[in-house]
């Protein structure tokens, strides 16, 4: 099919890249012209495995090519993927705006039949608000789906192509959502067509589900630290019941973060209140999570009395490992605090130093984990990047000032790290 995908942030880049990889004929439109450059010459502007490697090969292939100019190539498309950003205002309610100005762009220039997919997380009724403003300028016949997006940063692409579900949503007698769905059957997951407002309600629900429990774990997690269990061993012990599952959402740590889950839960809420629902439970999940950053920062505050003038080693930044994405990380929100109580901080993370510096320029940042911890008085785990697990911690132990490890994600074993003369302190162990 010859489709356009308007944003090519994190989303819109994996669409296009992904349906141009499967042969389709794409053209992804961004205002960046930075990014449109360099993605015109197969340099992706994220940190995502694999995706440059998918970007040289379709952009020789001559299955995808990258522009600024919508007018120009609108025409001839089948299907208009609109997946720009949706970010809080200051309420907490999705901003439209970006959605809204595409498809007013759409519908300035619309000349045949398209259908236009709504792939970016938008409150309920978007969809009907963006088919409103499309007719507003073109009078011909269109049609508009909603087709939320569930792909994770770091393993976008794979997520993508093997997907668990993928959702679609037309209130105007499937016909159109039969014809997107064409693109996804290829990849032999499970379809789901409900109407407009089901599927973005789908999206808003899995989200803050997930958040839900997360936020669970932790409170869970924070009991265990007094009563002498471990939150570990609890969770595996509740994802071995099927009901609950394997791949549960419950690794005790320092909440969630990301573009996602923080703006997603507060816009869930924000619905709520709007439609005059009650769901304090959603509340409460969003206020244990910011808790749960504060919590870390009081533990290695208690530690030392006073943070002034001690100087803490930050391992990770990135709200997750694999990605350099660091919107709304608990990173931000430890450092700020630690900074704010006198400790100098000294940070390392392998992929997402330049996107911290643009929001706490006054970080230092360490061009490797160990030589972020030289002379410093404490290390901060706060990102479980993969070479953190496997280093060489004698080394570590040896950079250090004093041997003492704050592990925001558990990724060491308490009885290995005693018997390496380690003061360590994790989460619900
Ligand atoms: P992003 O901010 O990384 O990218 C958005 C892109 O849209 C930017 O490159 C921006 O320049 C571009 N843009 C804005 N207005 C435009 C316009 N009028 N024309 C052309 N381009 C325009 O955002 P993202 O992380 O890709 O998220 C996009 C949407 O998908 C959001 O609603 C988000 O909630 C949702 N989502 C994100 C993820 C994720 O992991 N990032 C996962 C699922 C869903």
């Amino acid at each position: 099919m010859k489709v356009m995908v308007i944003g090519t942030g994190y989303v819109g880049l994996v669409q296009g890249v992904c349906l141009a990889e499967l042969g389709n004929d794409v053209v992804c439109v961004d205002i960046v012209e930075e990014k449109i450059e360099k993605l015109s010459h197969g340099i992706s502007p994220i940190f995502e495995p694999g995706i440059e490697e998918l970007i040289t090969k379709n952009l020789k292939a001559g299955r995808i090519k990258f522009t600024t100019d919508l007018i120009g190539n609108i025409k001839g498309n089948e299907i208009i993927f609109i997946a720009v950003g949706t970010p809080p205002d200051e309420d907490g309610r999705a901003d439209l705006k970006y959605v809204m100005a595409a498809a007013k762009e759409i519908g300035q220039n619309l000349s045949h039949y398209q259908i236009i997919v709504n792939k970016s997380t938008v409150p309920i009724g978007t969809g009907e608000l963006v088919r409103k403003t499309i007719k507003k300028y073109y009078g011909g016949k269109f049609d508009v789906v909603s087709n939320p997006e569930f792909l994770r940063e770091g393993s976008a692409i794979e997520d993508w192509m093997e997907p668990d579900r993928v959702v679609l949503g037309d209130s105007n007698g499937h016909e159109a959502a039969n014809t997107v769905a064409k693109l996804y059957e290829v990849l032999g997951s499970p379809i789901l067509i409900t109407n407009l407002e089901t599927a973005e309600m789908i999206k808003y629900a899995s989200n803050s589900y997930l958040a839900t429990q997360i936020s669970f774990i932790n409170s869970v997690a924070n009991i265990c630290e007094k009563v002498g269990a471990n939150a570990v061993e609890v969770s595996k012990g509740m994802k071995l019941d099927k009901r609950i599952g394997q791949k549960a959402f419950l690794n005790p740590g320092l909440g969630y973060g990301g573009s996602c889950f923080p703006k997603d839960v507060e816009a869930l809420i924000q619905i709520a209140h709007d439609n005059k629902v009650d769901f304090k439970l959603l509340e409460e999940v969003e206020a244990i999570n910011h808790l749960q950053r504060q919590r870390f920062v009081a533990k290695i505050e208690n530690y030392f009395g006073n943070l002034a003038g001690k100087k803490i080693a930050i391992w990770g930044v990135a709200f997750k490992p694999k990605t350099d994405d660091i919107r709304m990380a608990p990173s931000v929100a430890i450092i700020e605090n630690l900074i704010n109580l006198g400790a100098e901080v000294v940070a390392f993370d392998p992929v997402a130093e330049e996107n911290l510096k643009k929001l706490i320029p006054e970080v230092k940042f360490a061009s490797k984990a160990d030589e972020a911890c030289k002379d410093a008085d404490a290390l901060a785990i706060i990102t479980e990047w993969d070479e953190f697990k496997q280093i060489d911690l004698k080394k570590i132990k040896a950079k250090l000032n004093a041997p003492v490890i704050f592990d925001g994600r558990n990724i060491y074993s308490p009885a290995e790290m005693k018997r390496l003369g380690f003061q360590y302190y994790s989460i619900g162990r």
